[in-house]
């Protein structure tokens, strides 16, 4: 099967979240104003990678993190397939190239053999190896199957099934990326329902202990995770359509909050991306937004208006800051959601 990218014109101005307004007041720099050229926004001076970032001396350039997800990927929905290959395509022309490519969650539409295969066709396409040049974090679509209704039985199926193909151990799992610190955390408890998450008590009590540790050493804790928790980003308030989503969302905001080292990126509304931070003294929210298609309405989960859209974030990490840049993975431009600066203490 061959697909083609398509042009994307006159896309319509999108509008991100209205509470990220408050982003600039929260951060140490929000710096959304700034509008270099497409090609020029992405160009870092990289230098060589060293020892970790929190040490003293003039700030450097550490590590590139493309975070891209909700890709969807099925042979049943070409648009997403159109779009993660672009996707692909022009994470392998940034510059400099990403040291990591977090994939966070619903990679594919119902956890089929068929569509890992699909997502591993694309990537080699693009000159990229799936799972091997990948961060892959499981979505709530990867424990759908083919038709939504689950036992423990096929939920355990799905579950081996994403692991096998993604050449993991464990749905939960850390690795260092240039001396960075990520984590990712899976849906390794049974879900009320397939589109619902749940985390054992036991991964939540691993991650703990994996923040008290990054703490105490002075480290950022880049953790990722498909669904989001309430009242973080937006799309998760009382009456959006990611409420509720998380059924552990109580239970991981309890572990995160106590650390202000944490960035806990999500993906799972479709919504623009977001970056909020309600307690200065409490981690980052980041919404990485996504791939396949975006939501336009925190209210309305169809689709409607968005569709054409595609959105991902580039995180540059410095040794003084982290920059989130909203990209535009299909038109390969700074999406209109600006970017953010969260300094270093
Ligand atoms: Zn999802």
């Amino acid at each position: 099967m061959a697909y083609t990218a398509t042009a994307f014109a006159a896309l319509p101005q999108l509008v991100g979240c209205a509470s990220q307004e408050n982003a600039g007041s929260q951060s140490a720099s929000n710096d959304s104003a700034e509008d270099p050229s497409a090609a020029s926004a992405l160009n870092v001076e990289p230098e060589e990678a060293g020892p970790p970032p929190e040490e003293a001396g003039p700030p450097r350039f550490i590590a590139r993190i493309a975070v891209i997800g909700d890709t969807h990927v099925s042979s049943t929905f070409e648009p997403a397939v159109i779009h993660t290959q672009a996707a692909f395509q022009a994470i392998t022309q940034f510059n400099p190239k990403p040291d990591a490519i977090v994939i966070n969650g619903d990679i594919t539409d119902h956890g089929l053999e068929e569509e890992y295969d699909l997502v591993a066709q694309l990537a080699e396409e693009a000159g990229l190896q799936f799972p091997d040049d990948f961060v892959p974090v499981m979505g709530n679509h990867e424990q759908r199957g083919a038709d939504g209704h689950n036992t423990p039985e096929t939920y355990q199926e799905l579950r081996d099934a994403f692991l096998r193909r993604c050449e993991l151990r464990r749905l939960y799992y850390d690795t260092e990326v240039n001396g960075l610190h990520l984590i990712v955390l899976g849906p390794d408890a049974d879900p009320a329902a397939w589109y619902s998450f749940k985390l054992s008590d036991e991964q939540l009590s691993w991650l703990d202990d994996l923040l008290e540790r990054d703490e105490e050493q002075g480290r950022r804790s880049f953790v990722f995770l498909h669904q989001p928790a309430d009242n973080t980003v937006c799309y998760t308030h009382e009456g959006e359509l990611a409420h509720a989503s998380l059924e552990s969302s109580d239970a991981l905001l309890q572990v995160v909050s106590k650390h202000p080292n944490v960035i806990l990126t999500t993906g799972h509304s479709h919504s623009p991306s977001d970056f909020q931070r309600p307690d200065p003294e409490g981690p980052l929210f980041v919404a990485n937004s996504a791939i396949a298609y975006l939501r336009l309405d925190p209210h309305n989960g169809s689709g409607e208006g968005g569709f054409g859209m595609s959105r991902g974030l580039v995180v540059d990490v410095y040794s003084d800051r982290t920059e989130f840049i909203s990209w535009d993975y299909v038109l390969g431009d700074e999406a209109d959601t600006g970017r953010y600066t969260q300094l270093t203490r």
